[in-house]
């Protein structure tokens, strides 16, 4: 199966009036207080033994005597404000999945200012529409917006945010075209590494960005400076909004990095194996924690998964099993060396007594995805070619 269209997010600054700010932070607010609201009284309902009977649509249902009793609500947009409610009945829905998993979520929270930052039209051309380098939202006005590359596809759902450089909108577009990058005929498996960012079944290693350090060495100052001043003064929220402004400065230095990463193995590759990584369980154990959670590679593999589809190619998720302790080895025979060598993790070299292979332990377990991966893909085939 090819694919041929993919979804694809396109961002824009808006650049609204000091005006059209007011009413996009109007707007923003009063989103944030129905989330609110809506949240208290799911509350109620969760004290009174009604919790889990709560529904958006009962919710959404209330929402025409919420503007009889405060006329300000009927100066958002009908379905802005459904899409608040599902916010919050999504939130439910995952603290719900968990609370049945035996995990002890944090109940929902209620949303302060620095918490709450979107809201969301959540069908394009009903309340909002691109007209050429205006974005006209109802009820809010013809706001300038910088379309600095042309948007593809047809568009969804129109997500404005306050961040710290400002306002943006998101347009989600379906059927965006895909385009397809040659194909090389090669494919490899990759791994996380411990000393570096990720590597090959090649042994090509791509390393950790190094601005990442000093970034959070910032990051922390800040932080620690925001903790430092006193709760409500002026001073806490320039130190809050410059805290702000570093994060959304690391986030954008990683997406780039991830971005590059993604896009130089997509065009490399057409099938790209990677390992199921339970991170929740690797952020526990504290020595591998900063390195992953800092590469944050749950996050690189949904954008290499998403330039694969763009570009036409594969990344496929195998189970974990031994990858970093079984050998890659041939034998003499040509058949695969079965030794599994237990190593901990300062241990950086697999070294095998059997087949005598010796190399580094990341690109060993990259070798071993790239077989498992391979191997499942061949059971595959025959399975479908039996049927
Ligand atoms: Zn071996």
């Amino acid at each position: 199966m090819t694919v041929t269209s993919v979804r694809k997010t396109f961002k824009y600054q808006l650049m609204p009036t000091p005006a059209q700010a007011q009413a996009l932070e109007t707007v923003l607010s009063r989103c944030r207080t129905l989330y609110n609201i809506a949240l208290e009284q799911r509350k109620t309902w969760w004290q009174r033994g009604q919790g889990k009977s709560a529904t958006y649509y009962q919710q959404a249902t209330e929402l025409p005597d919420l503007k009889t009793a405060c006329p300000d609500y009927t100066e958002v947009n009908a379905q802005v404000l459904q899409d608040a409610l599902r916010r919050l009945d999504k939130t439910f829905a995952a603290f719900f999945r968990r609370v049945q998993h035996g995990e002890t979520p944090g109940y929902p929270r209620f949303q302060g200012e620095n918490r709450y930052h979107s809201f969301t039209y959540p069908q394009y051309g009903n309340g909002a529409v691109l007209d050429g380098s205006l974005l006209s939202l109802s009820k809010i006005g013809r706001i300038p917006i910088r379309v600095h590359r042309p948007l593809h596809g047809m568009p969804k759902t129109v997500t404005v945010s306050k961040e710290a450089g400002g306002w943006y909108a998101c347009f989600s577009c379906a059927e965006a075209p895909v385009q397809p990058l040659p194909f090389t005929g090669k494919e490899t498996g990759i791994d996380v590494g411990l000393n570096v960012f990720l590597m090959t079944a090649d042994g090509v290693f791509v390393e950790n960005p190094r601005h990442y350090r000093k970034a959070e060495r910032d990051l922390k100052k800040a932080q620690r400076r925001v903790s430092r001043r006193k709760k409500g003064s002026h001073r806490r929220k320039k130190a809050v909004k410059l805290l702000a402004r570093k994060h959304q400065k690391v986030q954008r230095q990683r997406r780039d990095f991830h971005h590059k990463t993604a896009l130089a193995l997509v065009r490399q590759y057409d099938v790209i194996y990677l390992e199921e990584l339970r991170v929740r369980n690797l952020v526990r154990n504290h020595r591998l924690a900063k390195s992953i959670s800092d590469a944050g590679w749950a996050q690189f593999r949904t954008t290499l998964e998403y330039k694969a589809a763009c570009a036409g190619k594969q990344v496929i998720a195998i189970e974990p099993a031994y990858t970093s302790q079984n050998c890659s080895g041939v034998l003499a025979d040509g058949t695969h060396c079965p030794e599994r060598i237990e190593k901990s993790l300062s241990v950086r070299t697999h070294i095998c007594p059997q087949c005598g292979l010796v190399l580094d332990r990341d690109e060993n377990a990259a070798r071993n995805i790239l077989r498992a991966g391979q191997a499942r893909q061949g059971a595959v085939a025959v399975a479908t070619a039996v049927n």
